[in-house]
Parts: C-alpha cells; structure tokens; sequence
C-alpha cells in the first residue's frame, strides 16, 4: 500500500540515522515504517503513494492555519524574491517583534532564533546570566528541545522510546538540573527549602503536550510563580506548542499566570524554523550586545522564516479562531471518549483548547508517572488502525493530537467513525 515509502525508507535509514531526520517520525514505538510524505493542504496530508490521510498532527504544532495557507504561502513567495537572508536588520524584524510583544503582555522585548530548543536553551543561558546560579528546575515529561541542561526525564521521544536522559550529557552539567513530578507543589517547595539561593530559573510547559496532554493545576502554577518570585530565580514558561495556540497571548492568558520570560516555537514560524524568547525587559537587556550575555544567530530573524511567521500571527489575530477551535475539539474528543467506552476499551482524555490527547488508562492522567500508564499496545494497534483508515496521528502514546482551523465537521465525524471501527477491532483482541 506504501511501496515508495517503504523504498525510501530503506534508502534513508542507510544514510540518515535512523532514516529520519527527528526520531519520533520514524515510528519505531508503533512498529510501523512512516509513510513518507509528499505534499499538504488545509488539513489533508498527502503521502508519496498518493495516499491521503486527515492530519491531526500538524508539523508538531506550528500548522494551526492548516497546511499551505494561501496568505503564508504567498507572503514566501514574495519575501524569496527579495533574496532569502541578508545577516542584516530588516523592517519585518521589528514588525515581528511588535506583533508579539502586543500579543503578548508579560513580553517587553523579544529576540528570534531558529528553533524551539534554540529559545529554551537561550532563555536559560540568560537566566543563569542574569541571577549568576547555575541550577535549574525542570519537571519530569515536559520537553524543552535537545539541549543538554534539559535532556533529564524528558518527554517527547525521550519518553516514547524509553530514554531517561542520553549519553553525551556530562554527568557536570545534568547535575545542575534538577527534575520534579508535574503538578506537584510540594516538590518544588521542597526542591526550594534545600537549594533555594542556588536555583536560576523553574522552566515548564504551562501546559504540557509531551506527556500527551497535561492540565496543570491552578495551585501548582500559582506556588511555583511565588516562590519563584520569592527566591529570586525566574519563571520560564515554555510556550513553543501553546504559545499563539490556546489564546494570542498563549498559555498564560488563559491560566493568568505571568511569567518572567516566555519561549516561542512552532506557530510563530508558520511552518518555517524559527524560535523566540523573551519577557522583562530588565533581563532581556543582558543579551548581547547591550548586555553581556552572548547569544547569536547567523539566520536568525530571517526574512521567509518572517514573512510565515508574521502572516500566520496576523491571520489568527484577524480571524480569532480559539473558541472555534476549542468547540471542534472538543466534539472531536467527545466522539473518540464515547467510541472507547463502547468498546469497552479503557481510555482518559485529557483536553485543553486545540489539543487533547487520548490516554488507554482509566485513571486520571496529572503528570509523566500517570501518562505512562497508557497502554502502549493498544496504542500501536489504534495507530495502525487509524493510519489504514485514512486518519494520520502522531506516532507516540505521548503526543498531542493537533487541530488546525482548516478541520471540518465532516473530518472530525469521519475520524470518529474510523475510531469507532478501529476500538471495537481492537476490544476483540484484546
Ligand atoms: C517542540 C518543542 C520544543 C523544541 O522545539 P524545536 O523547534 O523542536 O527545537 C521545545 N519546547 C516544547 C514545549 C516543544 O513542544
């Protein structure tokens, strides 16, 4: 059924590690080959065999608009023609710059680079700059990228292959990171009594989506944005998948919680690599070169990246597509709970938004201990099952399933219909 992805496949994974270029894609915790795709629109996707598929996994993120958005597509275009990187300022920058920082309040200044792991690494860097500590606090499942202060009990495909950290790290450097169960208020108070004078930053996602789906509770945020505040060490809020995603101004604005300094990833490149951070402008004033903290980009700020990046902003704050998004979703979740339930297949949703995630556990999930507990082997087979259905998600129990504004009513039933054919197979087997 996928002869040419399979052949490219195979030619890949002599010359690429792995075959793939990031290594949740090449679907080894679903044991399945990928399809390799050739082509995307609105919120189909396209595969080389010509296989279409409804995708619910939308670049990781970034595709909120659906995928070839007119608007973004030419914006692209336009900018390619003037010459695709300068390593000089440009006019974009700053419009970019102040399109996020009216988005979003607690950002005052903002510096771009090319990737969420780029932005967390940086945010860090300047906040052990800033406060002259070394330790962080991060939690067990979030996932900040692949830098090596934050590759401890990580999520995504740490989590999805099984990886508690990974080798090349330095012993030195992980044993500044310390990592604690999310939701927790009373590990991080605890964490604080014993290293208090000595943390820098507490980097997390606000709302975790690499652990599948996590809603942080209101106390946990609260706690960690006082005593944070109290210590003297900055909150990071890692937005790179909520950020532009739950509400223009992220995470945040919805949990009104106000951090010190926020990551950016994802949407605010419209399909285009880029990452951002920023926040107070008393810290973002000790990145070079006002400041002695040194962080630099050769493509950073890139006039594509930009050109995306800026029209998707613009496109969300004109059309304010975030109820419509959280009402498809949540038909969408309604749907794959009910069909579970049916077959007798024990299941949990967790949803927020435009993202939700389909655990098979019947407890509640709260943090990386409780996600675990999905079962795995249901997991492969509702992949597969999905997959052959025409439904394409992310290959990991530990994903968020993403929708973008371009997923119609009619997608979202047939998804369901196709869940429901696939749970009741499964049930039977199992
Ligand atoms: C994807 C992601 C990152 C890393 O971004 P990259 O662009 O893949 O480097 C960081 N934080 C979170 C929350 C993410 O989901």
């Amino acid at each position: 059924m996928r002869e040419k992805s399979k052949s490219l496949f195979e030619k890949a994974r002599k010359i690429i590690p792995g075959g793939v270029n990031s290594p949740v894609r090449a679907g080894k915790s679903v044991g399945m080959d990928p399809p390799f795709i050739a082509s995307a629109k609105g919120a189909m996707i396209q595969d080389a065999d010509g296989n279409e598929y409804i995708d619910y996994v939308a670049s990781w993120g970034p595709m909120i608009l659906g995928h070839a958005h007119p608007e973004v597509v030419a914006a692209v275009i336009e900018s390619a023609n003037k010459g695709t990187s300068y390593g000089a300022p440009t006019e974009i920058e700053v419009t970019m710059a102040e399109a996020i920082v009216q988005m979003v309040p607690s950002v005052e200044m903002v510096r771009m680079v090319n990737s969420g792991t780029e932005a967390t690494m940086s945010a860090i860097r300047l906040a052990r700059g800033f406060t002259g500590r070394d330790k962080i606090i991060k939690f067990d499942g979030c996932y900040h990228g692949h830098a090596d202060s934050l590759l401890v009990s990580a999520g995504s495909g740490l989590a999805t292959l099984g990886i508690p950290g990974s080798p090349g790290v330095p012993a030195d450097i992980a044993t500044h990171t310390i990592s604690l169960p999310y939701n927790n208020r009373e590990a991080v108070e605890k964490a604080f009594e014993r290293f208090g004078s000595e943390i820098a930053c507490v980097i997390l996602e606000a709302v975790p989506g690499n652990m599948g789906v996590v809603i942080p509770d209101k106390s946990f945020l609260e706690g960690i944005r006082e005593i944070t505040g109290s210590h003297g060490a900055i909150l990071i809020f890692d937005e790179v998948i909520t950020g532009f995603r739950l509400a223009l101004g992220g995470a945040q604005e919805i949990l009104g919680i106000t951090p010190d300094l926020t990551c950016f990833g994802k949407i605010i490149g419209g399909g285009l690599p880029v990452g951002a951070y920023g926040g107070r402008a008393d810290i973002m004033g000790r990145i070079a070169p006002d400041g002695d903290v040194y962080q630099a980009g050769t493509l950073s700020g890139n006039p594509l990246a930009m050109a995306a990046g800026l029209a998707t902003l613009n496109i969300l704050k004109r059309e304010n597509p975030f109820d419509d998004l959280d009402r498809k979703c949540e038909t969408l979740f309604a749907g794959l709970e009910k069909a579970a339930q049916n077959a007798g297949i024990p299941a949990t949703v967790n949803r927020i938004g435009s993202m939700g995630c389909l655990f098979f556990t019947q407890d509640t999930v709260t943090d990386f201990a409780s996600a675990r507990k999905s079962d795995a082997n249901i997991f492969r087979q509702y992949f597969q099952e999905m997959l052959e259905c025409g439904v394409y998600l992310a290959p990991s129990p530990f994903e968020t399933t993403f929708l973008s504004m371009a997923h119609t009513e009619e997608m979202i039933k047939e998804t369901v219909q196709c869940a429901e054919g696939a749970l009741e197979r499964i049930a039977r087997k199992i």
